[in-house]
């Protein structure tokens, strides 16, 4: 797994440099071990990837959408072509299993560069017309200008691919910074990108929030900062961009809550949360991850999901029966545990499953099931962002409602029921950018991934996404 080599390189105005700042040590979190120490950008090579996609701005937001989507399409292309490569990366960088990242993460990230390269050239909108008389108006969406752009360590590539492409299919120019923690699969992107796209349009640099994110945001040429990340990091990010009013586009964390009627499949529930709450360790911004249970049904969810939970396999990147990897990081790990242990240490919460740390190498955590939370508990507030799932039992709709939009997060929600009409009263009532119906965490390219409240504003995936990275103006003429 680890004979496969290893970008290190920056891609700055269409050029491979060294990073010239201070090394930031990459891990292997299966076995933590160093994979390599990674010189991250100057503040100098900041401002040079800035200027490098603010000279590339005028021909690219000249190029025509058919052009741009051929870019787009090549690009798709060249990963695919390559995807093995891109999986192995991923998998080492962020320690989850190899067959989930060639099989689940390669695929939707060609589509997003694919559904991107068509969406560019299919926008609509209101009609030219005189709205005056003697006068025509037409609306344009124009590009925004350089886009900063910061993605997290959950998902690298396919959050280079969610930020990236509609920015591009717009006739932005980019410069983007991986996680300081997973940056190798953009720098590999870079690579390919190199002989797609002009020089200067796309630029990747790594490095920390604080030392090369915070100039790429506060740099008064970038028109757009793009962030998917923490509120905490959203926040800074706000502040940061007020000195030059910039448009900001944030996704930030979730804690999506799980409504099963008494009436819902119940094996489907639980075999739903197995996979949806613990996919990628749970380190999933949708995470299903606070289950509200009916009280007819609560006992025996509780009971099937926890041994369904103790069936997750946990593995190495290599183990073809692995379903999950470990955490992303020592210290990611101890966050969790010390979740799980407060909850412990509540009196009237029950570990029904996991609740520990694996012994040896690795940041693993067990899969864990917290029974018997309350709405006020922490573990029902607050992202974990790891592989545990607590659930809570409720006597009337209008309570699990109530419960479930309790909550600073707004991002994604499920309703498990057979009756469809209570599920779309319930749907319509959740303050959340994504409500599913007895299934969770199904993405498509089409639809928009975004959140409310403190999860955020920006929309992501869809024509809404091509929506944000474009401004609407109207050109009125005097005939
Ligand atoms: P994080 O906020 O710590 O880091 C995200 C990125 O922001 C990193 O690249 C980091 O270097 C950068 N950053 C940190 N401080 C910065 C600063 N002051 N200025 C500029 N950049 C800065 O988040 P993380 O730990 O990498 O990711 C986990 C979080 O991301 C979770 O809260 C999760 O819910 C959220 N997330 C949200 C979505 C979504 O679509 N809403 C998707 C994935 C992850």
């Amino acid at each position: 797994m680890t004979d496969i080599t290893l970008p290190t390189q920056l891609f700055i105005d269409g050029a491979f440099v060294a990073g010239e700042g201070e090394a930031e040590k990459v891990l292997n979190p299966s076995t933590g071990e160093l994979l390599v120490a990674l010189p991250e950008a100057s503040v100098e090579q900041v401002h040079k990837a800035v200027s490098a996609a603010h000279r590339a701005f005028d021909g690219w937001s000249e190029s025509t959408p058919m052009e741009r989507s051929r870019l787009l399409l090549k690009l798709a292309d060249a990963i695919e072509a390559r995807g093995e490569q891109f999986a192995r990366l991923e998998s080492l960088n962020c320690g989850k299993p190899y067959a989930r990242a060639l099989g689940d993460e390669i695929p939707a990230v060609a589509d997003c560069l694919r559904y991107f390269a068509g969406a560019a050239r299919c926008v609509s909108g209101t009609v030219a017309n005189e709205y005056l008389a003697g006068h025509t108006s037409m609306i344009r969406r124009d590009p925004i200008g350089v886009v900063g752009s910061i993605a997290p360590w959950n998902y690298p590539l396919m959050m280079a691919a969610w930020k990236i492409a509609p920015a591009l299919a717009a006739g932005n120019t980019v410069v983007i910074k991986p996680s300081e923690q997973t940056p190798l699969t953009t720098l590999l992107l870079a690579q390919v990108a190199a002989d797609i796209f002009p020089k200067g349009v796309l630029n990747v640099i790594a490095g920390r929030g604080a030392s090369v994110g915070q100039p790429l945001v506060e740099h008064p040429k970038v028109a757009m900062v793009s962030l998917t990340g923490d509120v905490s990091t959203g926040r800074k990010i706000l502040q940061a961009a007020t000195g030059t009013l910039k448009r900001t586009h944030l996704e930030l964390g979730g804690k999506a809550p799980v409504i099963v009627f008494d009436d819902a499949d119940i094996g489907a529930v639980v075999e739903g949360l197995r996979t949806f709450g613990y996919y990628n360790a749970g380190q999933d911004c949708t995470a299903a991850c606070r289950v509200y249970a009916g009280a007819k049904v609560y006992d025996k969810l509780v009971a099937d999901l926890s041994s369904a939970v103790k069936t997750i396999k946990a593995g190495l990147q290599d183990d073809p029966d692995a379903e999950i990897g470990p955490l992303i990081s020592d210290r990611q790990r101890n966050r969790v545990a010390s979740f799980v242990e407060r909850a412990q240490m509540s009196g009237h919460m029950e570990i029904t499953a996991g609740g520990k740390a694996r012994a040896g190498a690795g940041f693993f955590y067990e899969p864990t099931v917290v029974a018997g939370a309350r709405q006020e508990d922490e573990i029902v507030k607050r992202e974990v962002f790891g592989p545990v799932v607590s659930v809570t039992r409720f006597t009337d709709t209008e309570q699990a409602i109530a419960w479930a939009n309790d909550s600073d997060y707004g991002l994604a929600s499920s309703v498990w029921t057979q009756d469809v009409g209570r599920a779309m009263r319930v749907a319509k009532k959740l303050q959340y950018g994504c409500t599913w119906i007895n299934t969770h965490f199904m993405l498509v390219n089409e639809m928009p991934h975004g959140g409310m409240k403190s999860s955020g504003y920006g929309k992501d995936l869809s024509m809404y996404a091509l929506e944000d990275y474009t401004v609407a103006r109207h050109v009125m003429v005097k005939l």
